[in-house]
């Protein structure tokens, strides 16, 4: 079987995901493929991307493909955009609905192998605490976000681009101005070969 054949099949965290709110079952993602030159490591899918298999299916991917500047064919096109989370599968709820943090036993099985499949890639986009923690060590996301030329323009420290952090993204409005332009002129020299969206619905 191939990596991402192995990946699928995995059920490492059935009793564990069996134990949450949700007990659900395992439903790894795998959202790559070798070569991409843009790879998004992130937390976890959410409960809509367990449901879909597709990630980032949300508001929160919306807000990331804002941020990227990418038409939904390309962000999805996994020849171009691939997604790594921190755990492959949606990590469940806890009893008070909280998302559950992904199992560290994920990234300690899946994760250099996955990245050694895909390769080294134009632009690597850390977003949030997580997989910021696995691919530079201890450090606080708010300061490794302000931080971001310290890495640019090959990796980017990213806020998680959920509604939860509208209030940050307010106060913080050099993001926008400062660091947002710069993470769109990578994505553009990571994607030389992009056609340009013809549609409304190309760009939506
Ligand atoms: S979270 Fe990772 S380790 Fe756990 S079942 Fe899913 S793919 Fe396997």
């Amino acid at each position: 079987m191939s990596l991402p054949e192995d990946l699928a099949a995995c059920r490492l965290c059935a009793d564990r995901f069996a134990a949450t709110a949700t007990a659900h079952a395992p439903r790894p993602i795998p959202w790559f493929r070798p070569g991409a030159p843009i790879v998004i490591a992130s937390q976890a899918p959410g409960q809509r991307a367990h449901a879909s298999g597709v990630l980032f299916d949300d508001p929160s991917g919306r807000r990331l493909r804002d941020w990227m500047d990418l038409d939904a064919a390309t962000f999805w096109n996994r020849d171009a955009v691939a997604v790594v989370p921190m755990a492959f599968c949606f990590p469940g709820y806890d009893a008070q609905g909280g998302d559950l943090p992904p199992p560290p036993v994920c990234a300690r099985t899946w994760r250099r192998a996955v990245l050694d499949h895909i390769g080294a890639p134009r632009a690597l986009l850390l977003v949030g605490g997580a997989a910021q923690g696995w691919h530079l060590g201890r450090g606080r996301v708010s300061d490794r976000v302000r931080d971001w030329r310290d890495h640019a323009p090959g990796v980017f420290c990213l806020p998680h681009p959920s509604w939860r952090n509208t209030a940050w993204l307010k106060r913080n409005p050099w993001f926008e101005a400062e660091t947002l332009p710069a993470l769109r002129t990578a994505i553009r020299a990571a994607l030389p070969d992009r056609p340009k969206p013809t549609t409304a619905d190309d760009a939506a």
